[in-house]
């Protein structure tokens, strides 16, 4: 038996390993990837009413993406939760928190999708840069663009590509982002574009890359392009 003292000092240094990551309490039944149940329950829809084309709840009539794509959605609110959870897990991941990368994509593969997901002919999503791809050894949004097609049964293309020099989102200003070039998303080459489309991406922000992203394919030749993101920033 050891001493007293040297227990609850081995029971404070087991407790202190298994504090959550995203909130700091103990991380309790239900944890995840490092993450306590309460962190997870963040993955939080957005609002009911909301535009069935741009995903924010606006008058009618006012539409940011009114001509951009014809259907637009994503599974979960970017800030949702106390710690938001889309704004920590996206930035972990992208830094290599291949836990938190798995945790997610279970969820995506668990959770509903919009039913005219279903409709749609084949799936492609925003590319990353391949310097990018490179670096970080993975591109989440063709994971998940793939995961979404093996569950509806339509086939997953990567499509499109972004010059190098297009460089990071979110390094830049809002304005600057607005300015992305549009020749900085080109159709892939011998990338067959055609029929209705479904554009998918981690998150969505302003809707600059979806709609450089949108309008080559739409000049690639797609009837129809429609959006599903994970994320989105209210
Ligand atoms: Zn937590
Ligand atoms: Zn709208």
């Amino acid at each position: 038996m050891l001493p007293k003292v040297l227990q609850s000092r081995l029971v404070q240094a087991r407790g202190s390993l298994l504090l959550c990551r995203g909130c700091l309490g103990p991380v309790g039944q239900g944890a995840e990837a490092g993450l306590c149940a309460r962190c997870w329950s963040g993955l939080l829809p957005l609002p009911e009413g909301r535009c069935p084309r741009c995903a924010l709840v606006h008058a009618e009539g006012d539409c940011p993406e009114a001509t951009a794509w014809e259907l637009g959605d994503a599974l979960w609110d970017y800030h949702g939760g106390r710690p938001p959870l889309g704004a920590l897990l996206l930035p972990g991941i992208k830094q290599g928190e291949a836990g938190w990368r798995g945790a997610l994509l279970g969820r995506i593969a668990q959770g509903p999708l919009p039913g005219w997901v279903e409709e749609v002919d084949q799936v492609t999503s925003a590319p990353s840069t391949l310097y990018r791809h490179l670096l970080r050894g993975f591109d989440l949004s063709a994971e998940v663009g793939s995961l979404v097609a093996g569950r509806i049964g339509r086939p997953f293309q990567p499509m499109l590509s972004k010059s190098w020099h297009s460089g990071r989102q979110a390094a830049r200003t809002e304005s600057q982002r607005r300015r992305l070039p549009r020749k900085a998303i080109t159709l892939r080459p011998g990338a067959a574009s055609d029929g209705r489309v479904l554009l998918v991406d981690d998150v969505w922000t302003t809707g600059t890359t979806l709609l450089r992203c949108a309008q080559a394919l739409r000049e690639g030749g797609a009837q129809e392009v429609r959006v599903l993101t994970v994320f989105r920033a209210l």
